[in-house]
């Protein structure tokens, strides 16, 4: 992405949130508080070229808010990352934890690196060296700042910053949860590698539950049978695909930066991804058309799954979408002018800060086992089993009628991690979505995104007016 369309990012970022703050009143120098980023560290480090010599790196971590504690957010491995990009993804951070009550502060991080034209052992070196900068600058620390991954990163470079900042930091209990997103083996959190593509299948369920706003944009209710198409199949994007199409959706098309593919009659998500594993691209599936990479946003369907990049539907080609709800997967896929082509044309846009949440919910879970050093469900799974195979006993035996093995299986079944992870997760994305429904039914002029915003701002207004801050 270039450096001025970054800028639109940021500049979208904070019109969304002027746009919001238009409808609320609180004291002078509040919502300008809740606005702005309140510290960045940009950096530069020194890393040896394989081939020889010296690359100097350019990196930041921003964080945006410091009303709550720790701050958190992604990282993001890209050679057009720049600062304001992460400053308007750090912002976005802080009023999607306020959605989705996850007690956190904003933040984000950037490095300006290609990962894919840089070996494991050369990222490696550089994950390290950037913890350990952010280290010595208190960047970063369970209490503190809390990465994640994001674009271009994942479980391996989360992996990498554990492990560096167990090193500067021996014998510090709760070292492991200075950051989120971990393999299993290191303290990470079952689920939550799919944790955001699942909370985009909650989200866009909600909304395809929501007969006040299917009436709006001429859906019928239910996942079933709606055409669905996606942008981008990184981890958002397949799992989104793949939960969605298990919801009983038909994917009608399905892009990548190499090309798109579409069917009318649908396409296997698990079989493109493991075509795409065996060729190196998803063109040429069997039984698909193969178009234009950004083409696939302009396909017939009913909703639009961008789930790449930001600024991909902008002024100047949003005319051209055809479905009825664009569900942001990724952040920050609209810019501003883009927006309001979407709006005049009556597509409902389901925003980022609210549908990709489930990232940073999962996130929140795992810092949360972390904390306390105990697997969700290992203290009652074995109790609740009992409790439950008593309880189905004395059913049994009143009525005489003796249950099936699978019935007495399902009964009986106590949770496990992944199961209480994915239950929180629904929660988390059912209770938020009415929220912003609520938000907009009081200001019925906003959209959802404005109603999104002035559900955060509200709850970030309320944490700085009962700390005493602002009369
Ligand atoms: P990723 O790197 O795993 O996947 C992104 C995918 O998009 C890649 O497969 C890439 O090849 C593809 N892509 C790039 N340009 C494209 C183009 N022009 N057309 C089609 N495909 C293209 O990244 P991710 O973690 O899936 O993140 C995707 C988006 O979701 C980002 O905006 C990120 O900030 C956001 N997000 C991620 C998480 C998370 O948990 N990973 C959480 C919240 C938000």
């Amino acid at each position: 992405m270039s450096d001025s369309q970054s800028q639109g990012f940021l500049d979208t970022v904070n019109q969304n949130f002027d746009a919001a703050a238009s409808f609320l009143d609180y004291p002078p120098g509040l919502l300008e508080q809740i606005k702005v980023c309140n510290s960045v560290y940009k950096f530069r480090f020194p890393v040896r070229r394989e081939g020889g010599g010296y690359e100097v790196i350019e990196a930041w971590r921003a964080e945006h808010s410091h009303h709550k504690l720790p701050v958190k957010g992604g990282i993001r491995y890209s050679p057009d990352v720049n600062e304001d990009e992460v400053l308007a993804l750090a912002a976005l951070m802080t009023f999607k934890c306020a959605i989705v009550d996850v007690p956190f502060g904003g933040a984000k991080g950037g490095i300006k690196i290609d990962p894919r034209k840089i070996s494991v052992e050369q990222l490696e070196r550089i994950t390290r060296r950037y913890t350990a900068e952010l280290t010595k600058k208190n960047f970063i620390g369970p209490g503190i700042d809390v990465p994640a991954p994001d674009y271009g990163t994942g479980p391996r470079e989360m992996s990498w910053i554990a492990d560096t900042y167990a090193q500067f930091h021996p014998g510090e209990i709760d070292a492991i949860g200075c950051v989120t997103g971990k393999p299993l083996s290191q303290g990470g959190i079952r689920g939550r590698k799919e944790a955001t593509g699942r909370g985009v299948f909650f989200g866009v369920r909600e909304a395809l539950a929501d007969t006040e706003l299917l009436k709006q944009v001429g859906l019928s209710a239910g996942l079933a049978g709606k055409r669905v198409v996606v942008q981008g199949l990184g981890n958002v994007g397949s799992h989104a695909a793949r939960f969605i199409q298990e919801g009983g959706a038909v994917i009608v098309g399905l892009s990548e930066w190499e090309g798109a593919i579409a069917n009318p009659k649908g396409l296997d998500v698990a079989a493109v991804m493991k075509h795409r594993a065996a060729t190196g691209k998803i063109t040429g599936f069997p039984g698909a058309i193969d178009i234009p990479s950004e083409d696939a946003l302009f396909l017939d369907c009913d909703v639009l799954v961008p789930a790449a990049l930001e600024n991909v539907i902008r002024g100047a080609n949003a005319a051209r979408v055809k479905a009825k709800i664009v569900a942001e997967a990724a952040n920050g896929p609209i810019a501003a002018d883009g927006d309001a082509v979407l709006r005049q044309k009556g597509i409902c846009v389901i925003p980022d800060m609210y549908l990709n949440a489930g990232g940073v919910t999962v996130s929140y879970f795992e810092w949360l086992k972390n904390l306390s050093h105990v697997r969700f469900g290992r203290m009652e799974k074995r109790f609740e089993e009992m409790s439950a195979a008593r309880m189905v006993k004395s059913i049994e035996s009143a009525t005489g009628k003796p249950l099936s093995d699978n019935e007495r299986k399902l009964l009986i079944h106590g949770a496990e991690e992944e199961d209480l992870v994915n239950s929180g997760l629904e929660e988390t994305m059912s209770v938020a979505w009415h929220q912003i429904r609520d938000a907009q039914r009081k200001h019925p002029k906003t959209d959802l995104r404005t109603a999104a915003f002035i559900s955060a701002i509200d709850k970030i207004a309320v944490s700085y007016l009962e700390l005493g801050i602002f009369p």
